[in-house]
Parts: C-alpha cells; sequence; structure tokens
C-alpha cells in the first residue's frame, strides 16, 4: 500500500529512495514552482498504474462517492451523463445497473481508458483531457467527476469546459479532497511530493469562488463517513476504529475530509 514506507522507485527518474512519496525529494522539488508540464503528469500517472494498481480508481471502485451517487436517484434515467477521468468505469458501471442509458467515460491514461474499454458495452469511452473536452456544447445533463478536479493543472480551464459542454441547468457533480484537513495529513505522513498529484486543491470557500467565477451556483452535500480508501490511509487499528464511528456528518463543511459538491450551470 502507498502510505506505508517503504524502498521504492522514484516513478519520474527510477532512482531508489525509502519513504511514503511516489517521486524522490530532487524530482519533487523540481517542480515546486510553476506548473508541471502535461507530458511529465502523463507519464507519472501511466506509471502510478502500472506500479501501484490499487491506488488509482482504474482497477478498482476504492473512493466512490456515496452522497453525490444518493443524490443522483433523483435524477431522470434518460438524463446524459458524462464522467471525466472515470478510470475502470465502476461508477458508470452502477449507473448503469441504476438504470441510466445514455452514459459516457472519458479519461486520459492509456492504461484507464484500456481498462474502461472492457465495459464498453454498457456506455462510450472517449479519450480526453480534462481541460479541453471534445464535446460539442450543451451535449449534457449530467457531468459527474470523482477525485479528479485536484489533479488538473489548470482548474478555471476545466470548469468552464464544462460549464460549456454542459446544457442549461445541467449538473455538475464533484467530489475532490478538503484541502486544509488533506494538507495536514499530507505534511502528517511526509508525502512532500503531493503538488505534483494534487496541484489543484480547494476548500469549499475556494471552490465556491472558482464556481462561480465559471458560471456555476454550488451546494455541499452531508458527507457521512469515510470511504474505504479514506479509513485504509489511517496507520493504527483503534485510530482506524474510531475513524470508521466518527459522526462527520455532524462536522461543518470547512472540516469535512472530503467535499462533494453539487454544481449547477447557471444561464
Ligand atoms: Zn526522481
Amino acid at each position: 500500500m502507498v502510505v506505508d514506507r517503504s524502498t521504492r522507485r522514484c516513478l519520474l527518474c527510477g532512482t531508489s529512495f525509502t519513504g511514503r512519496a511516489f517521486v524522490c525529494r530532487p524530482c519533487a522539488d523540481r517542480y515546486r514552482q510553476g506548473r508541471i508540464p502535461d507530458e511529465v503528469l502523463r507519464r507519472f500517472y501511466s506509471q502510478v498504474d502500472i506500479e501501484y494498481p490499487e491506488w488509482a480508481n482504474t482497477y478498482g471502485n476504492y473512493n466512490p462517492p456515496r452522497a453525490l451517487m444518493n443524490w443522483l436517484d433523483r435524477v431522470d434515467r434518460s438524463a446524459r451523463i458524462l464522467e471525466i477521468g472515470a478510470g475502470g468505469g465502476f461508477l458508470l458501471e452502477e449507473l448503469g445497473e441504476r438504470g441510466f442509458a445514455d452514459l459516457t467515460g472519458s479519461d486520459i491514461t492509456v492504461t484507464a481508458l484500456a481498462e474502461m474499454s472492457q465495459r464498453a458495452h454498457i456506455f462510450r469511452v472517449v479519450a480526453a483531457d480534462a481541460e479541453s473536452l471534445p464535446f460539442a456544447s450543451g451535449s449534457f445533463d449530467v457531468v459527474i467527476s470523482s477525485d479528479v478536479i485536484e489533479h488538473v493543472t489548470r482548474p478555471y480551464q476545466h470548469l468552464a469546459e464544462v460549464q460549456r459542454i454542459l446544457a442549461q441547468g445541467g449538473l455538475y457533480l464533484i467530489k475532490t479532497p478538503n484541502r486544509r484537513p488533506a494538507e495536514l495529513y499530507y505534511r502528517a505522513r511526509d508525502l512532500y511530493d503531493h503538488h505534483i498529484w494534487h496541484p489543484s486543491m480547494f476548500t469549499p470557500g475556494e471552490l465556491s469562488s472558482a464556481l462561480a467565477a465559471t458560471g456555476f451556483s454550488a451546494e455541499y452535500l452531508s458527507v457521512s463517513d469515510l470511504t474505504a480508501a479514506q479509513l485504509r490511509k489511517i496507520p493504527t487499528r483503534p485510530a482506524r476504529a474510531l475513524a470508521e464511528k466518527f459522526p462527520i456528518s455532524r462536522l461543518p463543511v470547512s472540516l469535512h475530509p472530503h467535499l462533494e459538491v453539487v454544481a449547477t450551470r447557471l444561464p
């Protein structure tokens, strides 16, 4: 598991180092200022899928957006739905089982597209960059992304693209880490490379501002409990047991470990 300390290969340069990070310290420092080149990120994520298949959502549904999935039950089954960064396509598969018929999945990594294509009988598969979507304006009623926006290097451009491809009154359902609790956790675990894999994290206030600036209103859903992927990141068994029972829904949104947001496209 990724958060266990071990001797491992840097996913960018191949050097051996000991720690919990994905890349060695010199590689992490090289990209601390400014935007990380797209080519470097593509190589990084393809290597993640190869070296740490259990980390990404490519080969299993570890970190589902539960509040958003419950919320989706009220949506018309004929809605045209796009999932961006669909990984292995497990969320779309579940939506298909729930009776949604017009489903499209997109991703950027070759490994995810190959895995998703095994479920291409349930939904369309499209190779796409989340910042430049190859769809006509107004072509979807619902767009969903789970643990994607924090990976995007130009989040405003991404949100503007989603706004463009949504129909009037369309919805963008977003699950993403909450920046302040996430940064505390990364610091405590010495994940010094998080600026590489989560370059765009938001507090609820920051996400609301970004959504308002790109033509959306935002509603934050109550997050009921930790997902399996969050629980397994907690280091000791007693702490894990405590976290499992902790009533997160009673905390204010600013303290939730992750955010689940329903953004409505404004006219
Ligand atoms: Zn390195």
